[in-house]
């Protein structure tokens, strides 16, 4: 099927959740093709998913041994491959008697986040959580009432209640959202969707002292942030702080579909038989592809990797940044999560990008973010920075017309 054909199909018969404008049939490393075979550099890896690149051989290898063997047995029985994922992301937290929930997906796990952060104030009448602005936490009726953008949650009232929003990187404004109901705070290290946004340091360690204080659970939203985006483990690593309980998914699988909660002594074992379920949640299947992911990313020295091209492709782009003050503000983020921060909409640049063979996603309006995979080489890094230094020359005249503003770089 050619670009085309697949587009009015998927008119006729998908819901338009999405608008989607390339069909993309292949896939290797840091390269995708669409149908008419033409050739991209994805420096959105499926929105921080495929971290280890397109088709890494060695997932590639475990999931099809893993699929000839055992795909699915239920959570009635034990599969071998659960408990050493468990064991792995439990050391890799630094958590202190950490165990895991896994289920399918980042929204579920923040479903299970609050599920587990209610249960535990069930007992002392506490069930509030505080989230942030501009946070993003997913589109189940939770997940979508904790996220703090008024624009997921348009028509979908009644919102549960109990969920009460902060400004992110403000303190006060979070100390000032306690009340005697509050069983926990919600945050993610860096904001995704909010616009590539690391939290500033002091932020999350003055909640985790708030939340001592106040006897608070202290929770972060690691679906986007963690396994190596950040070029830690975890978004929290990059700062002197652990949670209580966080939530994994986007990059755990690679792209198969796999999401955890890691939970720390205090509210490891509040889950007892009957509170909590999913049917898929941790199938020999997904632990043996986010095994695979794991390995290849202590294999290949990719948390290093991270570090470097992140830091390389920040040069690049504060480089490109100083030379269109007049509509680029900033260039932010950590390890290999980065945005370009614009004073105008990304959208055009974004398609621009598209158009010259890269792939980006604005978000939050004016940033274009990129969250290339951790695999990606120097030679991708430059050729993407080349790409967007041609396209915002082009783009220019157009973009300082709409604005005026100071590049923070240099
Ligand atoms: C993507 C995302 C989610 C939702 O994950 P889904 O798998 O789409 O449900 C939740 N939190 C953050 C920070 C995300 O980036």
């Amino acid at each position: 099927m050619n670009t085309n054909e697949i587009a009015v199909m998927h008119k006729q018969y998908v819901m338009p959740t999405y608008a989607p404008g390339l069909a993309l049939v292949k896939g290797k490393g840091t390269k995708v093709w669409d149908a008419e075979g033409n050739e991209y550099l994805d420096f959105l890896a499926g929105i921080a998913v495929t971290n280890i690149g397109h088709c890494h051989p060695a997932m590639v290898k475990a999931v099809q041994e893993q699929v000839a063997t055992l795909v699915h047995v239920s959570n009635i029985y034990y599969n071998e491959k659960q408990p050493q994922l468990a064991k792995s992301l439990a050391e890799k937290s630094g958590i202190a008697g950490a165990k895991c929930f896994f289920c399918n997906s980042g929204a579920e796990a923040n479903e299970g986040l609050i599920k587990l952060a209610r249960l535990w104030g069930s007992a002392t009448g506490k069930y509030e959580i505080i989230t942030m602005r501009q946070s993003f936490h997913g589109r189940t009726l939770a997940t979508l009432t904790a996220t703090g953008q008024e624009k997921v949650q348009k028509g979908f009232a009644p919102l549960p209640e109990g969920f009460v929003h902060a400004n992110f990187n403000d303190l006060e404004s979070v100390k000032n959202a306690v009340t005697s109901k509050t069983a926990a705070i919600l945050c993610e290290a860096v904001q995704g969707e909010g616009g590539v946004l690391p939290a500033d340091p002091g932020f999350l360690e003055g909640l985790r002292e708030l939340c001592n204080a106040k006897g608070i659970l202290l929770l972060f939203d690691e679906v986007q942030c963690g396994m190596g985006r950040t070029a830690k483990w975890f978004g929290f690593q990059n700062y002197d702080v652990r949670p209580d309980a966080f939530s994994l998914a986007k990059g755990l699988g690679n792209g198969y579909p796999i999401g955890a909660v890691v939970a720390g002594e205090k509210l490891a074992d509040v889950f007892q038989p009957g509170h909590h379920a999913t049917t898929f949640g941790g199938t020999p299947l997904a632990c043996a592809a986010a095994l695979a992911v794991i390995d290849v990313i202590e294999q290949g020295a990719l948390l290093e990797n991270a570090l470097g091209m992140g830091a390389h492709m920040v040069e690049g782009l504060c480089e490109i940044a100083m030379k269109h003050k007049k509509w680029i503000a900033e260039v932010r983020g950590l390890g290999l999560m980065l945005g370009l921060v614009l004073d105008v909409p990304a959208l055009p640049l974004q398609k621009k990008l598209q158009e010259k063979g890269l792939l980006t996603l604005a978000t939050a309006g004016n940033v274009l973010r990129f969250v290339p995979p951790l695999t990606v080489a120097r030679e991708d890094i430059d050729r993407a920075v080349e790409l967007v230094a041609e396209a915002c020359a082009e783009l220019d005249d157009e973009m300082a017309g709409q604005s005026s503003s100071t590049c923070q770089c240099g």
